[in-house]
């Protein structure tokens, strides 16, 4: 890429921290599916083993392979891939698979494998009855998800607690229920492992209070065009916003294909040198427009960066502008910004 339009920097050292800290909570595994939401499993994982993390969740298959050729020595869990068919994959990469049903417990009979029961998210998962039913068998580890961790007074929470200190004694294994909110739910979801995944990344594990995590990422666009208003006009497709003369604008190199979501307008905002700068109109392909009326004239200039995720636009906060949460902004982002990684605990990395 000649001229990234953007530029994606992520703090491996964040990530580790906010590794550490909820280590220090509870005993922690490390959540890299997704590219490491978004982020690039290939420098979050071997920097959160680096860190000292053992155990690491990935979603498909071929995460699994990829992340084996990593870290040769972690033990690596594969939430939601089939089974039946793909043994010697497994086996071959030293892949643990994740037993979510009754023809998943069939073709894998060796204890090498997590038991995951379905406490109440009913997505994946054995039946807490057919798991009471479950001979007595040895796993690596047996695990439940939580529907409603980020809801902290949700009833489902205390339910899907109880269901598992119950069911997960029946087996000889270590247990794990907390994704990252279910850690800050207090020490009895805690058990012997947690899954934290988006709070290692920055996002903020107890909404509507403080984000006790560490900002990990900062995406910056470059500004391509700058113009002062001098007639009433309108901004972007459908006209759907109107300016005055006096209003400066700002168009940014970064648009809905480039991951920055297209609901997030009206309602988010960049900052440049400093200081807010609100979208106006619609979030195009490629760019966006924003009002930079507040900044003094003449400091924008073309090349200038556009803040779009860092700072007090993290992505918590571009998410709830754009009627999503966190996790979607990070895992939408596209390849074309020009990504660096800073930090993880290797000279140069
Ligand atoms: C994605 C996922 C996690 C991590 O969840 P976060 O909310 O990102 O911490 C943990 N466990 C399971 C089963 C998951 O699918």
């Amino acid at each position: 890429m000649l001229a990234p339009p953007g530029r994606l920097r992520i703090d491996l050292d964040a990530v580790v921290g906010n590794w550490r800290k909820l280590n220090a909570l509870a005993p922690s595994a490390g959540v890299v599916k997704a590219d490491a939401y978004g982020l690039g499993m290939d420098r979050v994982a071997p920097a959160l083993r680096r860190a000292g993390c053992r155990t690491f969740f990935v979603a498909g298959l071929d995460e699994g392979t990829a992340l084996r050729a990593l870290l040769p020595d972690a033990e690596i869990a594969v939430l939601s891939a089939p089974v039946e068919g793909f043994q010697p994959v497994y086996r071959e990469y030293r892949l643990l698979p994740v037993l979510n049903h009754a023809g998943d417990l069939a073709a894998w009979p060796d204890e090498d494998a997590v038991l995951h029961i379905d406490t109440g998210m009913t997505r994946l998962g054995l039946d807490p009855s057919d798991a009471a039913a479950l001979e007595r068998r040895r796993f690596r580890l047996v695990m439940s998800h939580l529907a409603c961790a980020d809801e902290p007074d949700h009833k489902l929470n205390e339910a899907q607690r109880r269901l598992f200190a119950e069911l997960a004694p029946r087996f000889d294994a270590p247990a794990s229920l907390a994704n990252s909110s279910g850690i800050f739910l207090g020490p009895g979801c805690r058990f012997d492992l947690a899954r934290p995944g988006m709070a290692l990344y920055g996002l903020n594990p107890t909404p509507g209070e403080a984000n006790p995590m560490q900002p990990v990422i900062r995406l910056e666009a470059r500004v391509l065009q700058v113009r002062e208003v001098d007639r009433p006009l309108t901004v972007g497709y459908g006209a759907t916003a109107e300016v005055r003369p006096g209003q400066r604008l700002a168009t940014v190199a970064a648009g809905y294909a480039d991951g920055y979501l297209r609901a997030a307008s009206p309602g988010a905002a960049a900052s440049l040198h400093g200081r807010r700068a609100p979208l106006i109109g619609r979030v195009s392909m490629d760019s966006i427009v924003v009002d930079v009326s507040g900044l003094p004239p003449g400091s924008v200039k073309p090349g200038d960066w556009a803040v779009l995720i860092g700072g007090d636009m993290d992505a918590d906060t571009l998410a709830d502008a754009a009627g999503t949460i966190g996790y979607e902004v990070l895992t939408s982002l596209g390849a074309r910004y020009a990504r660096s990684w800073t930090g993880g605990g290797e000279p140069g990395a």
